[in-house]
C-alpha cells in the first residue's frame, strides 16, 4: 500500500506564486516545506504559517551564519520550540538527519567556498564532514534500502546542474553521498534558473536531483507501513 506525500520546495527567490493571498487555494493538500536556502525567514514564516506544516529548511550562503551555526538545518522563527508542528533542528557539531511526515531528510547547507562569506565550505571540508556520516548512513541503506529519503542541499552536486564560476560549482562530495547513500531525491537550489529552458531535473542512478529556484511541488509514493 502505497500512499503520496505532497512537498512544496521553495529556495533562493520569493516566488509570488506562493507569497499570495491565494496561497492555502494553490497548495492547501501540502504535507511539508523544504527551503533550500537564501530566502527571507518573513517568507518562510509566510508559507508555513498560512499552510500550517511542518518546514524543514536549509543556510544557503546569504542567509545569516547564526542561523546555520544554530544548526545545518534551522527553522526560520526564533522560538519555534513552542509552536507546535514546526521544526527546529539543532546540531552544532553534526549534520543532522530528520524526520517530517514520514520522510528522512539530511540538510546540508552552504556552497562552496569563493570569498569567505557565510556558510561557505571547501570541498575537502564537506568530504569529511560526510565521511563521518557515512557509517550512519550505509548502515540505514543496509536496513532501510536507502540511506535517507530526501538530501535537503543548498548547493549543487559537482557537475549536475552547477555552473563553472567558483561560486555556482558544486561539491564533489555530494557526487559519492548520492552514489553510497542513494536518496530518492536530492534537492537543492543556489543555481538561478532566470531562463525555463535551462534543466532543473537530472537522474542519477536511482535518484532524481532537482533544481527547486522559485517553487515545484514534488509527489513522493512512500510504502504506508512505515
Ligand atoms: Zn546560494
Amino acid at each position: 500500500m502505497k500512499k503520496t506525500i505532497k512537498v512544496l520546495c521553495v529556495s533562493d527567490e520569493v516566488d509570488l506564486f506562493v507569497y499570495s493571498s491565494a496561497i492555502r487555494e494553490r497548495f492547501g493538500d501540502i504535507d511539508l516545506i523544504l527551503s533550500a536556502g537564501d530566502l527571507p525567514a518573513e517568507y518562510l514564516g509566510f508559507i508555513s504559517t498560512m499552510l500550517n506544516r511542518p518546514i524543514v529548511s536549509v543556510a544557503g550562503n546569504h542567509d545569516a551564519q547564526d542561523r546555520a551555526l544554530d544548526g545545518p538545518i534551522y527553522h526560520y522563527h526564533e522560538n519555534a520550540d513552542s509552536i507546535p508542528g514546526r521544526t527546529i533542528l539543532p546540531g552544532r557539531t553534526s549534520f543532522s538527519i530528520r524526520k517530517e511526515a514520514g520522510l528522512t531528510i539530511l540538510g546540508l547547507p552552504g556552497c562552496k567556498w569563493y570569498n569567505g562569506g557565510n556558510n561557505q565550505y571547501t570541498d575537502l571540508w564537506m568530504s569529511l564532514r560526510l565521511l563521518r556520516m557515512m557509517p550512519r548512513l550505509l548502515l540505514r541503506r543496509l536496513f532501510l534500502g536507502r540511506g535517507v529519503d530526501i538530501v535537503l542541499a543548498h548547493a549543487p552536486p559537482k557537475g549536475i546542474q552547477d555552473a563553472p564560476d567558483p561560486c555556482h560549482q558544486g561539491f564533489s562530495a555530494y557526487r559519492w553521498l548520492i552514489k553510497y547513500c542513494s536518496p530518492s531525491l536530492f534537492i537543492h537550489g543556489h543555481v538561478h534558473l532566470y531562463d525555463s529552458q535551462l534543466q532543473r531535473t537530472t537522474k542519477v542512478g536511482d535518484t532524481q536531483v532537482i533544481n527547486v529556484f522559485g517553487h515545484q511541488v514534488i509527489n513522493i509514493e512512500l510504502e504506508d507501513h512505515r
